[in-house]
């Protein structure tokens, strides 16, 4: 049930974790679960989780885009200043079965 709502949520709007840890009053852990669990689901579905990765503000730096994690630190530059990765749900087109 919550991971439905979670799925209306993100094809409404983009959001990170912690955007939706807020909203739900719930662990980031538990929310980055939920994200993956979600993203398994989709696989079967006519919807998909896009990532729009992390990058780091400093030397634009980009993390890997499977990660919904907020990362700690750069690992190029050691900036901590790092914009937070943003999920999102999107249809799948033309891949109807
Ligand atoms: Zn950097």
């Amino acid at each position: 049930m919550y991971r439905k709502g979670l799925l209306e949520l993100l094809r409404q709007r983009p959001m990170s974790l912690r955007d939706i840890a807020e909203l739900m009053q719930m662990p980031i852990r538990d929310v980055a679960s939920d994200v993956e669990h979600l993203r398994k689901s989709l696989k079967r579905s006519d919807f998909r989780l896009v990532i729009e990765p992390a990058t780091c503000q400093k030397c634009r730096f980009t993390f890997h885009k499977n990660k919904t994690t907020k990362p700690g630190k750069c690992p190029r530059c050691h900036a901590t200043w790092i914009k937070e990765p943003v999920l999102r749900v999107t249809h799948r087109h033309g891949k109807s079965t």
